[in-house]
């Protein structure tokens, strides 16, 4: 059957749960192209139909988001005029223009969302909204007891001062040390840029969460959609 039923689109557009869109049909407060629906489980095509609600057009498109874990070696855009692997080689579902939320360095790995939502996706990206993300880098030790310090209370770089917001020795070897950074900036290469700067260049890169969204245990070059209760503390 083609279309998606009329109450699960009302209740996606935020018109509250299935039941209670089911209620507005029932009290005749729902309009598809001018006509006030009389029957439930009509199905209506977001991107086509107009539905109102008491006379009032609801936002209906479906919003995708995606967290895809970037293997090492992909570069962050959807489509590579050089052949290289990318993003899009990594959806399945062309049918939507999706956007990535930002950039990962092409050899670091780790948690980069997509979305159709175009506006969304550069809010998100944009320093003002600072959102905050956090990496483990694999550097060589020993390393001084005042690193932490050292990153929080900024990093001089070419472009200016960098900060971190936080700083965890996670796993040391005595040799080998895996340190977690989160920080708000979005500039490139930045930590990187701070650890090199600092006497530690990194090894290895990963990006284990982006504001709210972990990247938990899922597998690299995996895709998985994000849950509502993901995408509403996104919004
Ligand atoms: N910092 C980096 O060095 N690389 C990234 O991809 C993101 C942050």
């Amino acid at each position: 059957e083609e279309g998606e039923r009329l109450q699960k689109v009302l209740a996606r557009a935020g018109m509250g749960s299935r039941r209670s869109c089911e209620d507005l049909i029932e009290q005749a407060r729902v309009e598809v192209n001018g006509e006030i629906v009389r029957e439930q489980g009509l199905r209506v095509d977001p991107a086509k139909d107009e539905i109102k609600v008491d006379g009032l057009t609801i936002a209906t498109q479906s919003y995708l988001f995606f967290a895809l874990n970037k293997p090492a070696g992909v570069v962050s855009a959807m489509e590579d005029p050089e052949g290289r692997q990318c993003l899009g080689d990594y959806v399945q579902n062309r049918e939507t223009r999706l956007f990535h939320v930002g950039r990962l360095d092409t050899e670091t790995e780790g948690i980069i969302l997509l979305t159709n939502h175009g506006e969304l996706s550069h809010r998100l990206t944009h320093p003002r909204y600072g959102v905050k993300k956090t990496y483990l880098a694999a550097i060589q030790g020993p390393i001084p007891r005042d690193l932490g310090k050292q990153l929080k209370d900024g990093i001089k770089l070419e472009d200016g001062y960098a900060r971190a917001d936080h700083f965890k020795v996670v796993e040391n070897t005595g040799k080998n040390y895996l340190v977690e950074v989160s920080l708000h900036e979005g500039r490139r290469h930045i930590v990187r840029r701070m650890l090199s700067e600092a006497g530690f260049p990194v090894d290895k890169l990963v990006r284990t969460r982006f504001g709210p969204i972990p990247l938990g245990d899922q597998k690299s070059g995996w895709l998985r959609r994000l849950t509502n209760t993901e995408v509403g503390m996104l919004m």
